[in-house]
């Protein structure tokens, strides 16, 4: 009898690992009221291991490194079921600098991305106005990351959610509220929606909890308090496009600090450019002072953004956890925990889709995931 796969959340986790559940053979049930409508609609899509790289977080590299080897044949792979675009691009991203302190903060930035073994290459800023004629000529310091790339997130949960229903996924509208040991069994579960209906999950089956910020109100399956200590961290992002005219206007992505505020400015190959984003724990609607920042620091390093039309502001809200990692694991045999992915969810989406299979399936896993422990900011246990 062929394995299920029951996947609680449709946004670029779900999604991904929906798909990386069929390829292993398994029948895919996806649970979402409203798929693509959380974090992902909202994402910049920069697949950035290298630009992304935080002070202090050493723990994460591995992480985004991995995926990032994994992502260009996910792609090549999910373009196999579906002819939706993927937004994927490979030009690679330029790091900038906007004025001195800025200078200064990237040489340091530099030194501490080439101690983590990372590729980047320092340019003049003549160069990098060379390989990338809209730069404003006011920049202070750049630098070339042909290993970063960037695709369009709401195209790629797109072309998922195509691929995995041309291949057979069932997708349920509606919304989990528990997953629970079923009394008299230990080894089956009972997934219960909120319309009241259940699906039982015997023991050669498993649910994956993708839910992003959603699965911290996913009750039943643990003792106390919920040990997913999930928290949205809020980041308004715009979108322009390009008159036709200046198409196009940049062909890498440009990733930069303007008076130590980071900005970056995704050319999409539609013409429009994604301008992003703020991170702040205040409220869940655009912000007009965040706009504002945005538009202001964006236009000074590529002025030519100042001709574009204006479409629209979002505010998405990103599944923050205490050290940023995320929740990935495999918490009883059947039930496996993927979320938290915070800022890098888009580029950790391959090594997540990834590793949820593999633990379903007793495959060993990267050695990288191992400070991912779902209940390693816990006070409760596990509901057996
Ligand atoms: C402004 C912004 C910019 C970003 N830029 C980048 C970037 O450039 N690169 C990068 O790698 N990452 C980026 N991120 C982070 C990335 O978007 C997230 O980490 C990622 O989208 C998380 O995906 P997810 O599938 O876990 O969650 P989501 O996309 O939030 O999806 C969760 C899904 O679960 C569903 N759901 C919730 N509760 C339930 C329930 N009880 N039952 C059933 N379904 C449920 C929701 O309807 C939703 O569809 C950015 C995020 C933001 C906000």
């Amino acid at each position: 009898m062929t394995a299920h796969a029951l996947v609680i959340g449709g946004g670029i986790i779900g999604l991904s690992t929906c798909f990386e559940f069929q390829d292993a053979g398994f029948e895919v049930t996806l649970i979402d009221p409203d798929p693509i409508s959380g974090a992902t609609h909202h994402a910049g899509g920069m697949l950035a291991p290298t630009a992304e790289v935080q002070y202090q977080q050493q723990a994460l590299v591995p992480l985004m490194k991995e995926s990032a080897q994994l992502y260009p044949d996910l792609i090549r792979r999910v373009t196999q079921y579906t002819d939706l675009p993927t937004g994927y691009r490979t030009e690679g991203t330029l790091l900038i600098g906007a004025d001195r302190a800025d200078a200064q903060h990237l040489t340091e930035l530099i030194d501490y991305i080439k101690a983590e073994e990372l590729d980047i290459e320092a340019l003049t800023t003549r160069q990098a106005r060379q390989l990338e004629p809209a730069l404003s000529p006011r920049i202070t310091k750049a630098a070339a990351i042909d290993g970063d790339h960037q695709l369009d997130p709401r195209l790629f949960a797109r072309a998922l959610f195509d691929a995995v229903l041309a291949r057979g996924a069932q997708h349920v509208r509606d919304t989990v509220t528990t997953v629970t040991t079923i009394a008299e069994s230990a080894t089956h579960q009972a997934v219960t929606l909120n319309s009241g209906a259940q699906f039982e999950v015997d023991s050669s089956d498993v649910i994956i909890l993708a839910a992003g910020l959603g699965a911290a109100k996913i009750t039943g399956w643990f003792e106390g308090e919920h040990p997913l200590q999930l928290r949205p961290v809020y980041g308004d992002v715009l979108r322009v496009r390009v008159p036709e005219s200046l198409q196009p206007l940049t062909t890498r992505v440009i990733r930069g600090f303007v008076e130590d505020r980071p900005i970056y400015v995704i050319p999409r190959a539609d013409g429009t450019v994604t301008i992003g984003a703020t991170s702040r724990e205040d409220q869940p609607h655009p912000r007009t002072s965040a706009i504002h920042d945005l538009l202001r620091d964006a236009i000074r390093v590529v002025p030519g953004l100042e001709e574009t039309e204006f479409l629209e502001a979002t505010c998405g809200a990103r599944p923050g956890t205490p050290d940023d990692l995320p929740y990935l694991g495999q918490v009883r045999r059947s039930l496996i925990v993927s979320t938290g992915y915070f800022r890098h969810g888009i580029l950790l989406a391959a090594l997540g889709a990834r590793t949820a299979v593999q633990l379903a399936t007793g495959q060993q896993t990267s050695p990288a995931i191992a400070p991912c422990d779902p209940f390693r900011h816990a006070t409760s246990t596990l509901n057996v």
